[in-house]
């Protein structure tokens, strides 16, 4: 069986994974990310509609907190929400300064797309990010399917899994 060696392994090329592949690398990690199709694509991300609430010139960190915990009814962890709310605004900033356009809206933002573009706004955002990526030292490797994790003394140390072709790795 093949196996491959990384200081930081990412499983998953949705949103949470390619900018968690970023922030490993942006601390001078070497890290490679996997994903069961092409980079960033047949994901959650890549069907989203783009639409994020955060906080904005005209809605506060704290609407944002009382207008998710009154849609949640009760069943929201109020301390998750809170993270949320206020970090909602620094995660827009972060997807600005990959080049992800963003237009402000009334509860938040949303991802800025070319007139009458047939395209979906997450896969437009999976796009961009899938693109820069490419750019970067990150290590890619689409196609693959996790079926395991490796624990070591009750720590996660890898993961085995294989490839689109049915090799083990
Ligand atoms: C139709 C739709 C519309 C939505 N619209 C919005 C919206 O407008 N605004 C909003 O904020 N949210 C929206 N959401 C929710 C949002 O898309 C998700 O909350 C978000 O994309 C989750 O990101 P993620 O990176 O955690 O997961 P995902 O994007 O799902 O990524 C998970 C990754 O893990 C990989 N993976 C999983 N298991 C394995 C395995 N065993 N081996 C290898 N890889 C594996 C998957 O292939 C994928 O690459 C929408 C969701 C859907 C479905």
């Amino acid at each position: 069986m093949e196996e491959l060696t990384t200081d930081i392994l990412v499983i998953g090329s949705g949103l949470a994974g390619i900018l968690s592949a970023f922030e490993a690398e942006r601390q001078g990690a070497g890290v490679l990310i996997l994903g069961k199709f092409a980079i960033g694509m047949g994901t959650n991300s890549s069907l989203a509609g783009g639409g994020f609430l955060a906080a904005n010139s005209v809605y506060s960190a704290e609407d944002h907190l009382r207008t998710t915990l009154e849609a949640g009814r009760g069943l929201n962890q109020p301390g998750l929400v809170k993270t949320l709310a206020e970090n909602g605004s620094r995660a827009i900033e972060a997807l600005k300064g990959y080049d992800v356009p963003m237009v402000e809206r009334k509860t938040g933002y949303r991802i800025g797309r070319p007139e009458n573009s047939p395209q979906l706004s997450g896969v437009l955002l999976m796009k961009i990010l899938a693109e820069r990526l490419r750019g970067s030292r990150v290590t890619l490797l689409p196609g693959f399917s996790v079926f395991d994790l490796v624990l070591e003394e009750g720590a996660v140390r890898g993961a085995s899994g294989s490839t689109g072709t049915g090799d083990p790795v």
